[in-house]
């Protein structure tokens, strides 16, 4: 097997603010894998926030070409066990193998990826859309663009959360989520901040804390209404135990937990400990968003609008029409490059 990569240089619509920074342009790897002239196509949508930067997620690629060039892509799933134990973290670049060895083996079988999983594209939830932290007249404009989505995704973790809120309510009855990005320092300011949300009849909170304060997020659901969801705080397979007592959900990203397999079973055991699931991602092309959404079956809640948020996509794949995620029905993850 061959592996390839490059960078390509995305992008946003708008400057993308969270609580604890702000981009207009990223760099990523993009790779291919190509065997028996079948070629698998793989992000890597790295993310500082978990030690990853373009230069370690080459290394890590460097270090994978090895193992990949003497392995049978049939046999994917001992394969990406071994790509795991290759380094710690790292997780964009071994979702992109991950990524790159599904699309192989479903395009090798001839089907879609979701088919390979038996799944159903017709219980794939709506997606949110989200909204970065802006001043009230960019604000305005954003809704006006998120006209056609019926759920939004509203980022807040700033002193000026309570003025964002009421400038998108005065606007629109839409759903709303929020995703404080870990911006509220203590227990007692989230704690009026979600109480704000309630009364802002919001459906429910991501990752209000930082990470690694479950005592004080457990806390915070017993005085709260609203249901709370953790992001930044989902790390291992192994985390998920003790989140389900703080939280009600969890937001697995593909390049968050390392790939679609551990996607896969990271979901299969949120579930069985009473955990509501969250299928999200990073800013990112339609080559990642298409692979998770193959995924979306499985989940309650859909985020999958990162290349919605982009200038130029460099690929074609999933639609949200309306919110409404919808599968390319080609062979392997389905997504082509864009027309020029
Ligand atoms: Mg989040």
């Amino acid at each position: 097997m061959k592996l390839h990569w490059e960078t390509k240089i995305l992008e946003t619509r708008w400057a993308w603010r969270i609580a604890r920074g702000a981009f207009s342009e990223i760099r990523y790897h993009y790779i291919t894998l190509e065997h028996e002239g079948i070629t698998g196509y793989g992000e890597a949508a790295h993310n500082g926030r978990y030690g990853e930067t373009l230069e370690t997620i080459g290394e890590f690629l460097a270090k994978a070409k090895r193992v990949l060039e003497a392995a049978n892509p049939c046999c994917y799933e001992p394969l990406i066990g071994k790509i795991h134990e290759l380094a710690k973290g790292q997780h964009a670049a071994k979702a992109a193998i991950d990524m790159a060895l599904h699309d192989w083996a479903a395009q090798r079988l001839g089907c879609p990826l979701h088919e390979l999983w038996g799944l159903d594209p017709a219980r794939i939830p709506l997606t949110s859309y989200s909204l970065g932290i802006d001043e009230e007249s960019v604000l305005v404009q954003k809704l006006a663009e998120a006209e056609p989505y019926p759920i939004l995704k509203i980022k807040l973790g700033t002193p000026d959360d309570e003025a964002i809120v009421r400038t998108v309510r005065r606007h629109t009855d839409k759903v709303l989520r929020v995703d404080a990005n870990e911006g509220w320092t203590d227990r007692e300011l989230a704690r009026d901040r979600v109480a704000m949300l309630e009364e802002m009849n919001v459906e429910f909170v991501e990752q209000p804390l930082p990470a690694d304060r479950l005592d004080d997020v457990a806390w915070l659901r017993s005085e709260s209404a609203l249901p709370l969801v953790a992001d930044e705080d989902v790390t291992a397979p192994a985390s998920l135990k003790a989140l389900a007592a703080a939280y009600d959900g969890v937001n697995l990203k593909v390049m968050k937990v390392g790939g679609l397999l551990r996607t896969l079973q990271m979901i299969h055991t949120a579930r069985s400990l009473g955990l509501k699931v969250m299928l999200g991602c990073m800013i990112e092309s339609s080559l990642g968003i298409t692979a998770a959404a193959h995924l979306a079956p499985l989940v309650d809640w859909a985020d999958l609008d990162g290349y919605l948020l982009l200038k130029d996509d460099p690929f074609q794949g999933v639609l949200a029409t309306g919110g409404q995620l919808s599968l390319p029905g080609r062979p392997g993850i389905g997504v082509q490059a864009a027309a020029a």
